[in-house]
């Protein structure tokens, strides 16, 4: 990784710093989980840094100014450098059936009513002192859903005057130049059952599946008054039970260049409530529209891949990125650093999850959190950068 790293540029004049050695800085504060600039320009002092950067820590007013200036084209090759060695050495299986899939999801990173920038989006927030306006950013991930990880791959801003699907299609074009062969399948929410979005994926040789869930759509009630009188099949995923009824052939879609096919999954699981310990029955419908035909992938397939784009939401992706990796943390309020920051947490993650997946021998690794790993990885830093000895007994 470290010559893609050394290749990433920045729009700098004579810089003294060289660019690198910011990136390499900004990678270990990533990995240490530290969420600040502030943070990092603590550990200045520690003698370590040299002989690990090649030169000292810059500060924490370099590290902003670069990734400002950063071209964050560079950042994404060096993602596309971490997924090829993955790719090279195996370590990317399919989902479900052979196929990988790639998630595009819509995330608001920022908001504020005091900070803004030329490229902020905008919104009137109503109030009881009156109407404000509230500064935020947005922007549209891709993520790869392969075997039982989640390998994040790239992200664009949204700009002000566009929706999130003309991003996220901006986003895709990349995507496929860049990853042509990575994944079969593009899942999305129900913002993305749109007919320009679901031709385009089309139009480029992938398959679309998005959530279906406006019921004045003619799609739906069409749908509606066809599964009473279709058959069921039983699937179970993990503890839930699922009643699937998948029926192809709708045409009730305008603007749409095929005919669309749509799984309902009735799901019962029992849930133990905290509060009293008791059990709970719970029942969630879900429904998807999709291009696939059944002849390639079973109606299992579908709830899968479905579920699949839910779980990069809640479990392994947005949430652990914002939570345990301070993504959503504005180093610099401005939008080419936003983005290079995003950019680098998600090199951080993948490279974190390539290390337990890939390094560890699955016994060690499954005797131990994630969490673990990541305090286990801090301790050994700070050795090397020499704070272990200031915190060892004179
Ligand atoms: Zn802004």
């Amino acid at each position: 990784m470290e010559r893609p790293l050394s290749a990433v540029r920045a729009d700098r004049k004579d810089p003294r710093i060289p660019t690198a050695r910011v990136l390499r800085a900004l990678v270990v504060m990533g990995l240490l989980r530290l969420g600040s600039l502030n943070g990092l320009d603590q550990t200045r002092r520690e003698g370590g840094w040299k002989s690990l950067l090649g030169g000292g820590l810059p500060s924490a007013r370099t590290n902003g100014r670069v990734m400002d200036a950063l071209d964050c084209d560079g950042l994404r090759h060096v993602l596309r450098d971490v997924y090829s060695r993955r790719k090279r050495n195996k370590s990317l299986p399919g989902f479900f059936a052979g196929w990988i899939a790639l998630i595009l999801d819509g995330h608001e990173c920022c908001a504020s009513f005091l900070r803004s920038c030329p490229d902020c989006l905008t919104r009137t927030v109503r109030a009881a002192k009156g109407d404000r306006i509230q500064y935020y950013h947005r922007l549209v991930a891709a993520t790869l859903l392969c075997g039982s990880e989640r390998m994040l791959l790239d992200c664009e801003m949204q700009r002000p005057g566009e929706d999130e699907v003309a991003c996220a299609i901006r986003l895709l074009e990349r995507v496929l130049r860049q990853y042509p062969r990575a994944f079969q399948v593009v899942v999305a929410d129900g913002l993305y059952l749109r007919a320009d979005f679901f031709n385009f994926v089309t139009g480029r040789g992938k398959e679309v599946l998005a959530v279906l869930k406006d019921e004045q759509r003619d799609l739906m009630k069409d749908a509606r008054g066809l599964f009473d009188r279709a058959p069921q099949t039983v699937l179970r995923r993990g503890r839930t039970d699922c009643r699937c009824w998948d029926i192809e052939g709708f045409t009730s879609w305008p603007g749409l260049d095929a005919p669309v096919r749509v799984v309902r999954s009735m799901e019962h699981s029992t849930v133990r409530r905290q509060r009293d310990g008791r059990k709970e029955e719970s029942v969630a419908e879900w429904i998807w529209a999709t291009n696939i035909p059944q002849r390639r992938l079973p109606t299992e397939g579908i709830v899968r891949f479905g579920h699949g784009r839910w779980a990069v939401e809640n479990e392994g992706g947005f949430n652990d990125l914002v939570n345990v990796w301070h993504a959503d943390h504005v180093y610099k309020h401005a939008t080419n650093a936003i983005l290079a920051f995003w950019l680098l947490a998600m090199l951080v993650f993948n490279l974190f999850h390539a290390f337990i997946n890939r390094n560890l021998k699955p016994v060690r690794r499954a005797a131990h959190t994630a969490k673990y790993w990541a305090e286990r990885i801090t301790a050994d830093f700070y050795q090397v950068i020499g704070r272990a000895q200031c915190l060892a007994p004179p």
